[in-house]
């Protein structure tokens, strides 16, 4: 099965125990517009090399279509329409007034250069040109792009449009029109939501373990902030593979290091606590994901967690950091084995929340402090899980069906005033 399949699959299963109108799920069961381009780029060397990229704009029933923009070897139209509806849907758990979109470019960018990047960025804005727009589609980071790339999307499509339009992207510098706090603000909504929920049990941080599968801009944030509140991370990997430290890592040394050295692999040595009488040892990626500890967070891609190793999952909690790291086949095998899932589309909404505060604030032109925004975001991530909670418990359903119900909900309300259904 596909990542799209699969989300179909899990959209339609959550219509089916709330016995949705199947207009409504017509209407969300395929993209509004998918659009391929391809276009050359000179590289460094003279060469020309031609570049495929993809923008899927899956609905904007709720407002105008949002969604990063991922640069990957394995980027394909698949994956961006899988992508593209989760976004759908994750905005409407949280309620913004958006829809969902994804794109993408089918290349590695660690073999391209600055300048190759900034060119090849700047060759696919004009592709993507007539799709994009603050009241029409406006992207944002994800894997392997960063405010770096949206400053130059925004001033690429400034150029073309001969004015200032920063808000056609939303992850910018905060010089630039960026908001405060967009940087970590998937993990920062992925924390409220994990304290709410080991609030639940009566956990408390000192006493939890965690193991986090990705150390990149989502997975290296919530291990920062995770560890300044006190919890014990033992365990982080990268594509390289991963660390894993029993007695607790210092995450912020550990980024630090993966910067300088590549890869958290590298990283051990650093860690060592001889107080401690233990040290650190590098493990597999596969290794990581089946560690015994109390929270895995998954912060990397999707599929990860397949039929072929749910079965030796031992965490009784898992956060999904990444879009899509659990296959449907996968959810039912660890649903099982009693493991609680904590959904991607509710765990790491707090990226899209804080990119339509930067919208709100690039329509302003008036900018807000780090205090106002992350209480704001507090407020819609608890505000949200509340919701999800209280479906799971109205229907006696995972958390991720009862987040797929919650969106579906508002998402046919939103198309039943519009008349669409
Ligand atoms: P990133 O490029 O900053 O980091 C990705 C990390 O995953 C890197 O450390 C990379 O080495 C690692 N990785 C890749 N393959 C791996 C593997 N097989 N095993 C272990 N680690 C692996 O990307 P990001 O922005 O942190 O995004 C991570 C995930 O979070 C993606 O699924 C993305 O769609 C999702 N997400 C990101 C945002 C955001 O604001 N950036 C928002 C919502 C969801």
């Amino acid at each position: 099965m596909t990542f799209f399949e699969n989300t179909l699959k899990l959209i339609e299963r959550a219509a089916e125990i709330v016995k949705l109108d199947k207009n409504v799920l017509n209407v969300l069961s395929k993209p509004q517009r998918i659009v391929e381009v391809n276009f050359p780029v000179k590289l460094d060397n003279g060469s020309i090399e031609i570049f495929t990229g993809y923008r899927v704009q899956h609905s904007d029933a709720a407002g105008p279509f949002k969604g990063g923009i991922r640069y990957h070897q394995d980027v394909s139209m698949d994956e961006v329409k899988a992508l593209a509806s989760l976004m759908t849907m994750k905005c409407a758990v949280v309620e913004l007034p958006l829809g969902g979109a994804k794109g993408g470019i089918t290349f590695d960018p660690s073999k391209y250069s600055k300048n190759e990047l900034e060119r090849i960025t700047r060759a696919f804005v004009i592709m993507i040109e007539p799709l994009i727009g603050p009241d029409k589609d406006v992207p944002a980071p994800d894997v392997n792009t960063d405010e770096h790339v949206m400053a130059w999307i925004a001033d690429e499509f400034s150029k073309l449009h001969e004015e200032s339009v920063k808000g056609v992207v939303t992850g910018k510098p905060v010089m630039y029109g960026g908001s405060k706090g967009r940087f970590d603000a998937t993990s920062r909504g992925g924390t409220f939501i994990l304290h709410e929920v080991l609030g639940d049990g009566g956990r408390k941080p000192q006493d939890t373990t965690v193991a986090i599968q990705g150390y990149g801009n989502v997975g290296g944030n919530i291990a920062n902030l995770l560890a300044a509140e006190g919890f014990k991370v033992v365990a982080v990997s990268d594509s390289h593979g991963g660390l894993y430290c029993p007695h607790g890592l210092d995450a912020l040394a550990t980024m630090e290091c993966k910067v300088k050295e590549g890869s958290v692999t590298e990283c051990g040595g650093s860690q060592y606590q001889p107080s401690q009488g233990d040290s650190c040892r590098e493990v597999s990626n596969e290794e990581l994901l089946e560690l015994d500890c109390d929270v895995l967070i998954l912060a990397a891609l999707e599929n990860q967690i397949t039929a072929d190793n749910a079965d030796k999952i031992k965490s009784k909690l898992i956060l999904e950091m990444a879009n899509g790291p659990i296959t449907a086949e996968a959810d039912e095998i660890l649903a099982k084995k009693n493991i609680t899932i904590i959904p991607d589309i509710l765990a790491n909404a707090g990226g899209v929340t804080v990119s339509y505060f930067e919208m709100v604030q690039n329509k302003q032109d008036y900018y807000w402090e780090a205090d106002e925004i992350e209480e704001k975001l507090k407020k819609i991530m608890v505000n949200a899980w509340k919701k999800v909670k209280a479906t799971s418990e109205k229907y006696s359903t995972s958390y991720r069906l009862a987040a797929f119900i919650v969106a579906l909900e508002r998402l046919k309300e939103i198309l039943i005033l519009r008349g669409t259904v």
